[in-house]
């Protein structure tokens, strides 16, 4: 039997407020979306704790025996740069300052993002679908919800009539807004507004000549609204109704209320069972932000290459660190906490190392059935990794005992705590055993100062294909070497 069957999770559910009872639609089977990022920068690092976030429930659902279809989009077209429809679209902007073409833009900041979630250990989700790729299933969504008397078309561009669809819907209903109170906060349409409410969203925008990202469609030239995107991708992999949609807590308004509307608009069901919202990372107590220089890019932690931290950090440090507190929470992030974490990550990767060493006995002094338990009741409860964490150190407080002699553990108890180790922490928590012995760090300086000595010989008699050859391939290995005043030097990441 399926180990979901015995272990049933509870959810902390955006819609409801309260934390539901997972039961999913088909059983066995887990839907899931959740919103990319919008790759006009390189991605940030708060953006990597959300899909940390995700990617770690998608690892425990995945461990309980579910097969779960992860859906995370890679916006590239009509993001543009508020939420009122207005400015220019995110990725064209960026194209036309670096004077590039724009899919030369998406894919630059593609592959950075694939790079840093790789090196953080993230799963590739099961589908990556890109906005640019569903424009003809988005087009669809428009005329659908037009055709329903849900939207309307005003010189080239279709909007969704929000007042209209809030007279037999609950608009607001995720974030917890009343449409009269969004009324009478908002500025009065101008003379030149196209849209008859200010709360009315874009599902097409009308290309202006100028714009180099566009698209045919029945109202003439333009480009998809950036809601309707995720409506489309999701609809079209996980169905009209799906299990779990997961984002950033800022895209709860307007972003997931509109993908709401327009499902519902659409196909007259609410679209998602589920909606879980992640927190944000601060950096020293403040919101990050590029222009107060309160920012800090992962690629910058791991190399240690910033003026904010005393030093570098694993990728797997990190991540242990975004581990050690629940996804709905916000954290912080200093050094002293990145410290503390290396600290525990140390601490819990030298009990594992040492675990096949331990010596067995005939009884164990640890209740390893009930401690299991206690992991996965964490787990169960809303994905508590923090409580999982405080449990995986109480099995390291009771190894360093055994190591002690001042416990015993059976054979078989053994077994038992090192495959729930292993399970929880590598594959649920997705932690990686970065930690070098003394022993490996010392072979590996033996064999760098013989590979240096031999790639200087090579330079010396002008044999750069052998230089070069030695200096890519440890690049790929992840380990860079530099030349400085004082001879060569090497840096693992
Ligand atoms: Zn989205």
């Amino acid at each position: 039997m399926p180990l979901y069957k015995h272990q049933p999770v509870r959810i902390h559910n955006s819609l409801t407020g309260k934390k539901d009872l997972f039961e999913p639609i088909n059983d066995g089977h887990v839907g899931m979306y959740v919103c990319g990022p919008t790759v006009y920068s390189n991605v940030h690092l708060g953006n990597c704790r959300t899909f940390m976030s995700f990617d770690m429930i998608f690892r425990y659902l995945k461990h309980l025996g579910y097969k779960v279809r992860y859906v995370r989009n890679i916006t590239d077209a009509g993001h543009l740069e508020n939420d009122a429809d207005e400015g220019e679209d995110k990725i064209a902007k960026k194209a036309k300052l670096e004077q590039i073409e724009p899919m030369e833009v998406v894919q630059r900041y593609t592959v950075d993002f694939h790079n840093t979630i790789q090196k953080l250990n993230l799963l590739p989700p099961s589908i990556e679908p890109t906005a640019t790729g569903h424009i003809i299933e988005q087009i669809e969504i428009i005329k659908d919800i037009l055709e329903k008397g849900f939207a309307y078309e005003a010189n080239g561009s279709v909007y969704f009539d929000v007042v209209k669809f809030n007279q037999d819907h609950d608009y607001g209903k995720l974030s917890g807004r009343k449409l009269e109170d969004m009324i009478t906060n908002t500025r009065e349409l101008t003379a030149q507004d196209e849209k008859r409410n200010p709360q009315d969203f874009a599902l097409w925008k009308k290309a202006e000549p100028q714009h180099i990202m566009r698209w045919p469609s029945p109202w003439g030239d333009g480009f998809p609204g950036w809601h309707l995107e995720c409506t489309a991708m999701s609809t079209k992999y996980l169905g009209e109704t799906f299990d779990i949609h997961g984002g950033g807590m800022d895209l709860k308004f307007p972003h997931h209320e509109c993908e709401i509307a327009q499902a519902e608009a659409s196909t007259g069901k609410s679209p998602v069972n589920y909606w879980m919202h992640a927190n944000m990372l601060t950096l020293n107590g403040k919101k990050m932000s590029k222009s107060t220089d309160n920012n800090i890019y992962p690629s910058e932690i791991f190399s240690g290459n910033n003026t904010i931290l005393s030093k570098p950090y694993t990728p797997a440090v990190v991540r242990f660190f975004m581990m050690q507190a629940h996804y709905t929470s916000i954290l912080d992030l200093s050094d002293e906490a990145l410290q503390a974490s290396e600290k525990g990550y140390n601490r819990l990767m030298d009990a594992l190392d040492g675990i096949d060493g331990l010596k067995t006995g005939d009884k164990s002094d640890f209740d390893i059935a009930a401690w299991k338990q206690r992991c996965y009741d964490a787990m169960n409860d809303d994905f508590n990794t923090p409580i999982l964490i405080a449990q995986l150190f109480d099995a390291v407080k009771h190894i360093n005992l055994i190591k002690e002699d001042k416990e015993t553990i059976s054979s078989e108890d053994k077994d038992e705590l090192t495959c729930t180790l292993n399970a929880f922490v590598y594959d649920v928590l997705g932690i990686e055993n970065q930690s070098i012995t003394k022993d490996d760090s010392n072979t590996l300086s033996g064999v760098m100062e013989l590979l240096i000595d031999i790639r200087n010989e090579a330079r010396a008699k002008k044999d750069f294909a052998t230089s070069d050859k030695i200096r890519d391939q440890l690049v790929e290995l992840g380990i860079q070497i530099k030349d400085g005043k004082d001879g060569t030097t090497f840096s693992v990441n």
